[in-house]
């Protein structure tokens, strides 16, 4: 049997890249992209650095002239005529490690601004799980990823610690809501299982508002967050989403309800069905779908006169462009305030924030993120609004940090819930007052 070892580097390369191609690479692979570049300047990579090489046609050729090779009848014939290489070398790892991993943020922008529907990200993130599959990574999303599933192996330890911190937020849920009784179930059967994300910001708010509809929920022992996403590594990645599909199945929810994170709903919603080969034993909502049902039904007092400053929305790439949550927070946000302002283009054309694809966490590229930010910030800046909202934990971290790195006057950048629980907290006000005065 021969090992890893002994097959050179380049070979697994071709090996791993042809095991990616599938059917939507393989319509993108060939000879559908008539260099026509319609998608440079949609992406936003390419208008803020102008180079060519980094549009989405430049990084799709990188890759695309391997599988023309192999798998596209004119190349095979003509391979010159049509640039298709049958050899990798070495040397085109770093390229591929910028194309893919540092220069895209998978944020399909350049998918609906293609006429030929050239599906540009899908060879990008062939890449990104080649070089994940050679050891060529970027480190950072490796442990994350590795991070996630020992989470899982030393459950015992993690839980005492986790509900010790629960605890002390349930205090802090109790004393906003004015309410002895406020609870942060974990571990209980209920109709929802609420999978959050690793800080109170993802768990106090929607507690609040759960309790103040008296919804049946649950909290998830684990975060919703799946960095082995971003490395395409399929393996890891289910391994990871399963941890929470036991969970759900054992508590017997009728629904998952993932935190304000685009890329672990899209994993959630759209990706975990094909991993598993079906669809889920439960719903998959994002709490922006659910926040918005509650609003609509009218079980939430609203004072949306505490959110008076000006303020925006950004559509993270995820939740907006690749999964169609457009209008609900946009009902809510407009419910729970008085001046809000779209962004232009907005809504499919709006701009990544330059953050995604797991970029916030990969320190060393932050001048590239920050740059690649450019055009969000622009926007921004162009709405006159001085307060972000945004249903993502990367997009948020990014907008804060744009707004330092290009001036915008940024007061906040918060979640769709957090502003909710703002005008929510202002319209018990009142309502709590008078029972202390009664007592
Ligand atoms: S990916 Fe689409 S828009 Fe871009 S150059 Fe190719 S065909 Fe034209
Ligand atoms: S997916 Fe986004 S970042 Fe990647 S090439 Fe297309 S527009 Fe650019």
């Amino acid at each position: 049997m021969t090992s890893d070892i002994e097959v050179p580097i380049t070979d697994r390369a071709k090996e791993e890249l042809e095991k990616r191609f599938n059917r939507l690479v393989g319509v993108s692979a060939t000879n559908l992209c008539t260099h026509c570049g319609w998608c440079i300047d949609s992406c936003h990579v390419y208008l803020a650095t102008g180079d060519v090489r980094l549009s989405p046609v430049g990084k799709a050729d990188l890759i695309r002239r391997h599988y023309k090779r192999s798998h596209d009848w004119m190349s095979k014939v003509f391979p010159r005529w049509t640039g298709a290489k049958s050899e990798i070398t070495e040397n085109e790892f770093d390229d591929w490690l910028e194309a893919a991993f540092q220069a895209c943020t998978l944020c399909e922008r350049c998918v609906v601004n293609c006429p030929m529907g050239v599906e540009t990200p899908q060879l990008l993130a062939a890449a990104r799980g080649t070089l994940t599959a050679i050891g060529k990574a970027p480190e950072i999303l490796d442990q994350l990823a590795n991070a996630a599933i020992a989470r899982e192996e030393f459950l015992d330890s993690f839980s005492e610690y986790f509900l010790d911190q629960i605890t002390v937020l349930e205090a802090e849920v109790r004393e906003k809501l004015d309410d002895p009784t406020a609870r942060i179930p974990v571990n209980e059967p209920a109709e929802i299982l609420y999978v959050p994300l690793s800080g109170a910001h993802t768990i106090v708010p929607q507690a609040i508002i759960f309790n103040a509809v008296g919804a049946s929920w649950s909290l998830s022992m684990f975060e919703a967050s799946n960095y082995a996403m971003f490395l395409g590594d399929t393996a890891r990645a289910k391994k990871i989403a399963m941890r929470v599909i036991n969970e759900a199945e054992r508590l017997g929810v009728k629904e998952l309800v993932i935190s304000e994170c685009g890329h672990a709903y899209t994993a959630f919603r759209w990706e975990a069905p094909k991993w598993f080969g079906g669809p889920l034993p439960f719903k998959v909502r994002s709490i922006v779908e659910v926040l918005d049902e509650y609003v609509a039904e009218g079980r939430l007092p609203i004072d949306p006169s505490i959110n008076s400053e000006p303020l925006t929305y950004h559509d993270p790439c995820n939740l907006g462009r690749k999964g169609g949550v457009f209008d609900e927070p946009r009902r809510v946000i407009e419910a729970a305030s008085t001046d809000f302002r779209e962004m232009t283009p907005t809504k499919a054309q709006n701009f990544c924030c330059g953050g995604g694809g797991g970029l916030v966490a990969q320190l060393d590229w932050r001048d590239q993120r920050i740059a690649f930010g450019g055009p969000k910030a622009d926007q921004i800046a162009e709405t006159g609004a001085t307060r972000v909202i945004t249903s993502c934990d990367n997009c948020r971290h990014q907008i804060n940090e744009l707004g330092d790195s290009y001036g915008l006057g940024l007061s906040e950048v918060v979640s769709v819930s957090e502003l909710l629980v703002d005008a929510l907290l202002a319209a018990r006000q009142p309502v709590q007052q008078l029972a202390k005065e009664e007592m």
